[in-house]
């Protein structure tokens, strides 16, 4: 079924490479102004299903449909769904103004449309002032711009953007990262953006779709993927998460050493199956003497501390456990505890925020 305000549905779509399946089966939604990440790790098919939309590639099953009209087989340029391509596919000869007015040119469009319509995307993505000059005098940032000013100045129903912040080094792409998502509510067009940065898409996106070979592994608002990852690879995947290996039991895992951990399940899971328990570094609370009352508790030694300015992210080796476990406390709780390397400390969390999760 199709929500009301959805714009474009995606559905049971699959496109094989030869015996490669890139994208098997997807099906999505993308609502009217909604920010939506395609994120997923390098050869997830992230990219060919943005390719889909665009029509770029035709399905070998399923179908696209545009405000509820099937466009599957309709050719890119017939689509109002607008691909933004690099920065570095500006014409290098061209001004920005004549750059950004080149697409409404070759729909042959009125000369004071045209001027007026460049002329409100110049402004509203802050490049009225570099109008006349050519994309060798910009910098990295601003060409970005102008590319993205580029696509905008069409009124796509849908812009689709493939990596828009990859060419960027970190400091300019947070800034960029939030000026895109202000632009986008600003204009209430509907984004598909691809990237590989978790942080990105959680940053930007209003929802997001983690990809696996070829499949959505799970989609949700950021919060919702954060919070309640449906799998191992998604709690993986977005942000840090502490995974204790054991067997699934009423009520948690237990795992070697260290008894029943207390968590919250996930469906579907038999008794005795190979599982983790996974522990958000947030959610671990340090204490010297023992373990906390109400909480799971594990013991171990403090190997590293590392400051990140408001955070102090500590690596606790837990007695049996391979990996050390991550705990992030504020400046203030470490400061507080005194925590050293070398201590003997008790790793202490509630059981609803232990999630118990396979593969
Ligand atoms: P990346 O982040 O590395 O760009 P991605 O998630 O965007 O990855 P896709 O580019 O969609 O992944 O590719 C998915 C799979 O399909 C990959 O294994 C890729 O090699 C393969 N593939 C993509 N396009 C083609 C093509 N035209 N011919 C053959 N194989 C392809």
């Amino acid at each position: 079924m199709m929500r009301q305000d959805s714009v474009i549905e995606v559905d049971g779509v699959t496109r094989r490479f030869g015996s490669l399946t890139a994208v098997d089966g997807v099906s999505l939604e993308l609502g009217e102004g909604e920010f939506f990440a395609l994120l997923g790790p390098s050869g997830c098919g992230k990219t060919t299903l943005l390719r889909l939309i665009a029509g770029f590639e035709i399905p070998d099953a399923g179908r696209i449909l545009l405000d509820g009209n099937d466009i599957t087989r309709l050719r890119p340029n017939r689509r109002p769904v607008n691909l933004m391509f690099q920065s570095y596919a500006l014409f290098p000869h061209m001004t920005v103004r004549a750059n950004i007015a080149y697409g409404l040119e070759m729909e042959k469009r009125p000369k004071d449309e045209i001027r007026s319509r460049v002329a409100d995307i110049l402004a509203m993505t802050e490049l009225t002032a570099l109008a006349d000059r050519k994309p060798d005098k910009l910098s990295g940032g601003q060409r970005q711009r102008v590319a993205l000013a580029r696509a905008l100045v069409k009124r796509p129903r849908v812009l689709l953007l493939d990596e828009p912040l990859g060419a960027l080094d970190k400091k300019l792409r947070e800034q960029m990262q939030l000026e895109l998502k202000k632009l986008q509510h600003e204009l209430g067009i509907t984004f598909v953006v691809v990237t590989h940065d978790q942080d990105e898409a959680l940053v930007m996106a209003d929802r997001i779709a983690l990809m696996k070979d070829g499949v959505i592994a799970q989609a949700g608002s950021p919060r919702e993927l954060y919070e309640n990852p449906a799998s191992r690879f998604v709690a993986g995947f977005i942000g840090v998460t502490n995974f204790f290996e054991g067997r699934a039991a009423d009520g948690g895992v237990i795992v070697d050493g260290h008894g029943l951990l207390q968590g919250t399940g996930a469906t579907g899971i038999a008794a005795g199956e190979r599982v983790a328990l996974a522990v958000r570094p947030e959610r671990i609370a340090l204490s010297r003497e023992a373990g906390l009352a109400g909480h799971n508790a594990v013991a171990g030694d403090i190997a590293d501390l590392a400051y990140h300015g408001q955070d102090v992210n500590l690596l606790v080796r837990v007695d049996g456990v391979d990996r050390p476990v991550m705990v992030r406390l504020t400046a203030a709780e470490e400061e507080q505890g005194n925590f050293q390397p070398g201590q003997r400390v008790w790793c202490n969390w509630r059981p609803e925020h232990g999630r118990v999760l396979k593969d």
